[in-house]
């Protein structure tokens, strides 16, 4: 099994009738690396920048961020590093930055939310994204937007400082991309929004689940409500891609669901362009969708969309699966 395994880590990741799709890796740290490389990822889909700022006295500086990100890029040899702006609050604090206490920090003062109200912390952390896009494929990704405003903000204080570089003579890459997680239902259902601003989606279902269940994601007495095969959740994400294929984005996903072998055939059905995982998942996923018929699998994702429960769709994706097999 093993081996059969090792000899996708250098095929391409594309679909039984031909589709290619993208299998992409989820990082905390350059500590990370190895493991993307060895197992064969196409890109970087989801480097959670908050581990830069945790577990220490104090923020760490321009220079440092750059020189992380800038050896996450070269690593990546030109590959895309889709980097996420700093995600702090709800369950991770920082010992040294105070913040309000909070009745519902999940539905606070979290993420952009928290960058926007810290403009100071944030433009940090964007100038040294900036001086390192000239080192590879870069693209910014914005968490918890909720409305197009947040991101007008996040987009307009980026516009200032790719300015402020370029007057002061530091290059910037004309490349850049720019583009926002989905993981609030007001995102999702207002994607076609929020489409014409981005260059691209990537839904975080860890949240999206959450908050589109209202059940918290590490509370075990509503773990039952944690259902990421749910008509409902399956049809936000149908709403993210439809209207990213729409305005020419793409939309990826970045949460846990995307390297779930029992939602990756519905998603590539709905038309997922970008998968990230952890890097353990990448071979075994693109195995998978070597087996897939992505045209196929539009028609029975569309079928799971009208069920009535979670468990109705899980016992049709495992009956088809095992019926190719
Ligand atoms: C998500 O919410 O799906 C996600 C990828 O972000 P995090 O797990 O870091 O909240
Ligand atoms: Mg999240």
């Amino acid at each position: 099994y093993k081996i059969l395994m090792r000899s996708y880590v250098d095929q391409p990741s594309v679909t039984a009738d031909g589709a290619s799709v993208e299998l992409a890796s989820n990082i905390g740290g350059i500590d990370d690396l190895e493991k993307v490389l060895s197992n064969g990822a196409d890109a970087i889909g989801l480097f959670r920048t908050e581990f830069l700022y945790m577990g220490r006295a104090s923020f760490p500086s321009e220079e440092e961020q750059y020189s992380v990100y800038k050896h996450v890029l070269e690593k990546m040899n030109g590959k895309r590093v889709v980097i996420r702006t700093l995600d702090i609050g709800g369950d991770k604090e920082l010992s040294y930055l105070q913040l309000p206490k909070e009745m519902n920090p999940f539905l606070g003062l979290r993420a952009i939310r928290l960058c926007l109200d810290r403009e100071d912390l944030f433009r940090t952390q964007l100038r040294a994204l900036l001086r390192a896009s000239v080192h590879g494929k870069l693209a910014i990704m914005f968490p918890m937007i909720a409305v197009l405003n947040e991101l007008k903000e996040a987009k307009r204080i980026l516009a200032e400082e790719r300015t402020r570089l370029e007057q002061e003579g530091i290059a910037v890459s004309d490349q850049l991309e720019v583009g926002i997680m989905v993981e609030i239902p007001a995102a999702a259902l207002a994607a076609d929004i929020l489409a014409k601003e981005v260059d691209f989606f990537s839904i975080g279902t860890n949240d999206l689940i959450q908050y589109t269940m209202a059940a918290d994601r590490m509370n075990e007495s509503v773990a039952y409500l944690y259902q990421p095969h749910h008509p409902s959740i399956l049809r936000l994400v149908q709403l993210v891609i439809q209207a990213a294929e729409r305005h020419g984005k793409w939309a990826g996903m970045c949460g846990e669901m995307a390297g779930d072998s029992a939602a990756i055939p519905l998603l590539l059905g709905l038309g997922l362009h970008e998968f990230s995982m952890s890097a353990s998942s990448i071979l075994p996923a693109r195995e998978l969708v070597s087996r897939l018929s992505k045209q196929e699998w539009s028609g029975l994702a569309e079928k799971a969309l009208g069920m009535s429960t979670q468990q109705e769709v899980l016992d049709f994706v495992n009956q088809q699966l095992r019926s190719e097999a």
